[in-house]
């Protein structure tokens, strides 16, 4: 397309604007009008009229370009003027539609000859009559893109859109999380309908092109000088409509279904670990990636342990006999049916804490194990018979002096 054409634009958004009632194409076509002259319609909603350019100029390469240049000098213009680079940009839809033309012809060795011998009109005795559209220049190189978007051809204006991530809050206790284990969790989730493949259509019919927006998803609307593109409001964007329903899914593509999956937990889990489960989300749209399942692990409190990341504490009762004697004491731990034995050294005070090193919970990295802290209480009897009174009365007589001593230097200190 030449400048002079873009000049022309006033005069050609009057001529469309009058055009406007009278077409209604099924598609955009091209007719040629006399000479050199060919104008394009789209459903009324815009129309170009444009000179044809030379396709060697089109894609900036020599008239002895080979099959490389030509793949490559497309491929930088397609890339730069993708619909989905520069949305409801008419100008750049034009540059894109003409690029692929040019590459249609120059890159089939039997058009590149016609064209270089007759030109524009030897093709067009051919038959031959570029694209009628996005879906159609998608179609045909949709390699080409490939490369660059990381997926295939796009089917109109509907890019992919990757599925809804699911989440499931599951509940498991200490010893669970110590452990790790095995759980079958089951929920709901939408999954593509498998009577019309997630097409929305009723088996054996198929969604139909948009008749407002002729599959773009898109309209555009003149408001004085400005053409203004807005999501179609018949499809809502999608390009396609479905007219008869299928019946499963009421025309959604997606049915609920309850879904059950066997869940590895690892052992070291905590409160508020997330596992995620790829593709177990809801499916994705127009091909897109279905989302992730995040499962959120809660973990019960226990009535014995708490838990300070792979630390594990605990309180342990004692008598004040056992803190001044020593003793050894069997204490349940997590592993199922096995007991740790701790050791009270003599003279432990109240509030003592031992520590167990590598007695913790797990890791999650799946290696070692944090530790444990057993707090020692010492308890005091509310209630002995009178031989345990007497005897601790004797005590009491044996130890006076001292006791008597350490009361006083302990004022002393405080009241100096
Ligand atoms: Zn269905
Ligand atoms: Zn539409």
């Amino acid at each position: 397309m030449n400048r002079s054409c873009w000049a022309l634009g006033i005069r050609k958004r009057k001529l469309k604007n009058r055009l406007r009632g009278i077409l209604h194409p099924p598609d955009e076509y091209y007719g040629k009008l006399h000479g050199r002259l060919t104008i394009s319609f789209r459903l009324g909603a815009s129309v170009i009229i444009m000179q044809k350019r030379d396709y060697y100029e089109v894609l900036g390469v020599s008239r002895d370009a080979d099959a490389n240049e030509i793949k490559k000098a497309y491929r930088k213009l397609a890339m730069q003027y993708h619909p989905d680079r520069n949305p409801g940009n008419k100008e750049a839809e034009d540059l894109f539609k003409e690029s692929a033309e040019a590459y249609e012809v120059l890159r089939d060795t039997e058009k590149r000859q016609i064209y270089d011998r007759f030109g524009h009109q030897g093709l067009e005795g051919t038959g031959f009559h570029g694209f009628s559209g996005f879906e159609d220049i998608f179609s045909s190189f949709g390699d080409i893109f490939e490369d660059f978007f990381g997926f295939g051809s796009r089917r109109g204006r509907t890019s992919a859109r990757s599925g809804a991530s699911l989440r499931y809050d599951l509940e498991i206790t200490l010893e669970e999380a110590f452990n790790g284990k095995e759980e079958e969790i089951v929920f709901k989730k939408n999954v593509v309908c498998e009577e019309c493949a997630g097409s929305g259509a009723k088996p054996g019919t198929e969604p139909q092109v948009c008749p407002t927006c002729q599959g773009r998803g898109q309209v555009i609307r003149s408001q004085g000088f400005f053409q203004i593109s807005t999501t179609c409001p018949t499809c809502r964007g999608e390009g396609r409509i479905v007219t008869d329903p299928c019946e499963a899914c009421r025309g959604l593509g997606k049915v609920n279904r309850e879904r059950s999956i066997t869940l590895k937990i690892p052992a070291g889990v905590d409160e508020g670990s997330q596992l995620r489960l790829r593709g177990e989300g809801e499916p994705g749209e127009h091909g897109g990636p279905p989302g992730d399942l995040f499962v959120v692990i809660h973990v019960r409190s226990h009535p014995f342990f708490s838990r300070n990341g792979e630390h594990l504490y605990c309180e342990v009762p004692i008598s004040f006999v056992q803190a001044a004697l020593g003793d050894s004491l069997q204490i349940p731990v997590l592993d199922e049916g096995k007991e740790e034995s701790i050791e009270i050294p003599k003279g432990t005070q109240p509030g003592d804490t031992l520590t167990l090193v590598d007695r913790g919970m797990p890791t999650l990295r799946g290696h070692g194990r944090g530790d444990m802290y057993v707090k020692l209480n010492v308890t005091i009897p509310k209630r002995m018979n009178q031989r345990q009174k007497e005897l601790l009365q004797e005590f009491a007589e044996l130890e006076g002096e001292k006791v008597t001593q350490k009361a006083k230097s302990f004022w002393k200190k405080i009241t100096q």
